[in-house]
């Protein structure tokens, strides 16, 4: 037996699974689904059992939960994309009539 204390990511570190390193920095791309089936099964089996990258994990995810729920989900008021309009015509923008967007 060994009095080293044992790294918490030695089990998430198997023959052929990814080490910390790699699971850190693909993290975000893992998020967004955009690692290949079997870059996703190694990094969600190294996320189950490593409990250094999980918490950043989780931090991550909560993250872009947070931004989605910031995501504006109603249009402005027409009066409000009148003045826009407006204020784009004005400057030499011609915004696409065929839009229906503007009620005048
Ligand atoms: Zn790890």
């Amino acid at each position: 037996m060994s009095d080293v204390p044992k790294d918490p990511c030695a089990a998430a570190v198997g023959a052929g699974a990814v080490d910390c390193t790699i699971v850190l920095q693909q993290l975000w791309e893992y998020l967004d689904s955009e690692l290949g089936a079997d870059g996703m099964h190694a990094i969600r089996t190294h996320l189950a059992l490593c409990s250094k990258c999980y918490p950043q994990y989780d931090f991550e995810k909560g993250f872009l939960e947070a931004i989605a729920d910031c995501r504006c989900t109603t249009c402005a008021p027409n009066d409000v994309r009148c003045h826009v309009i407006e204020a784009l015509r004005r400057a030499g923008f011609c915004p696409d009539e065929r839009a229906g967007a503007v009620n005048q």
